[in-house]
């Protein structure tokens, strides 16, 4: 197999056997978004040789793209992993620590060590948090993928709450209100080592979610960011919704839905996000048109909405999005697609003015 010009050694698809290492290709787009956002930290960042970790390395393919970044540990706990990884090492003429334990013992191991973490499991990461933040140094970038969607968008609400502490919904955004939980929950692991996590680029895609951030020393920036822990009410009858709990609906005055504690704040920093588009080769493409999407909403904090729903929902056409956006817009709202989907649109502008723009 090969991703980028590298070659891995494992079949690709679905693994068969718990022990078996296998290449996953719809994570290339994860892998492509995680290299630019590590080398976009890393150019402003003061660091003379990056400490690079992998602790779930499975065939290495994400370590090994990392290896012009910095000085690469790679980790997995199944034997057959590391064979993969050594081999895929060697081929590549790469050099790198290896290591064969169970991710949170390696990571426990170098307290406050790595400059950049990417934590990559099979469902959610949730049992690693602890020991990442422990591991992540006080200038630090760090990345984590989850699987588990179905929980925290609100398919399973006890396991959601269980898992993170948090009362999911489930509507038509439930994939921004999924991610808002994952990046509350990431934010408060650190803030309990006095950690500050801010998210630079957090998204979902495919069957994924992925949340990056940088994290800083910095007891009175945690506590800042403290404010950015809250709530959000959605409106069942109407489709309204807000970053904030309140009682009723301030469209129709109906009873609303809470969702939360969720991350209130920007899900993305558009000053990185510019950045990061400086970084892309021409050839990734389909990455390169994800964070254009990232970095075109990421300054607008009201979830956004599925045209397709809210027509529905008050018995009106559905318009062209284009359209909508462009009157928003003229009208002087911040309004830009989503990355959510091709059905979305997201904007400050009262409910109101969206209904009488598509009517
Ligand atoms: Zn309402």
């Amino acid at each position: 197999m090969e991703e980028r010009g590298l070659k891995i050694f494992a079949p690709e698809g679905e693994p068969t056997k718990s022990d078996e290492v296998f290449y996953n290709p719809k994570m290339t787009e994860n892998r492509d978004i995680s290299v630019i956002a590590a080398k976009t930290f890393f150019a402003k960042a003061d660091i003379e040789k990056p400490n690079i970790a992998d602790p779930l390395s499975g065939t290495g393919i994400r370590g090994l793209r990392y290896s012009q970044l910095g000085e690469l540990y790679l980790n997995d706990a199944n034997p057959n992993a590391v064979e993969s990884i050594e081999k895929g090492l060697e081929t590549n003429n790469t050099e790198a620590e290896v290591s064969n334990d169970d991710a949170n013992v390696f990571l426990s191991r170098m307290p406050n060590f790595f400059h950049f973490i990417d934590i990559d499991p099979y469902g959610p990461f949730t049992e690693f948090l602890d020991s990442t933040a422990r591991a992540a140094n006080y200038q630090s970038f760090v990345g984590l993928t989850a699987t588990d969607n179905s929980a925290p968008t609100g398919s399973y609400p006890t396991v959601c709450r269980r898992r993170y502490g948090s009362r999911p919904l489930k509507n038509g955004f439930m994939h921004e209100t999924s991610l808002r939980i994952y990046i509350k929950e990431v934010f408060r692991n650190f803030a309990r080592y006095d950690k500050c996590f801010e998210p630079k680029i957090c998204f979902q895609y495919k069957h994924y979610t992925r949340v990056m951030g940088r994290v800083t020393e910095s007891k009175r920036r945690t506590n800042r960011n403290l404010g950015n822990i809250g709530y959000l009410s959605y409106c069942n009858e109407c489709g309204w919704r807000k970053l904030e709990r309140v009682e009723k609906c301030e469209h129709c005055d109906s009873e609303v839905q809470i969702a939360g504690p969720l991350w209130t704040g920007k899900i993305s920093d558009s000053r990185f996000t510019e950045k990061m588009l400086e970084h892309f080769p021409e050839k990734w493409e389909t990455s390169r048109e994800i964070v254009e999407l990232i970095d075109s909403e990421a300054e607008i904090l009201t979830p956004f909405y599925d045209l397709h729903e809210l027509c529905s929902r008050h018995g009106l056409q559905v318009p062209k999005r284009d359209k909508v956006i462009q009157t928003l817009e003229r009208k002087g709202y911040p309004v830009s697609r989503t990355h959510f989907g091709p059905r979305g649109l997201r904007t400050d502008a009262p409910l109101e003015d969206i209904l009488r723009i598509i009517d």
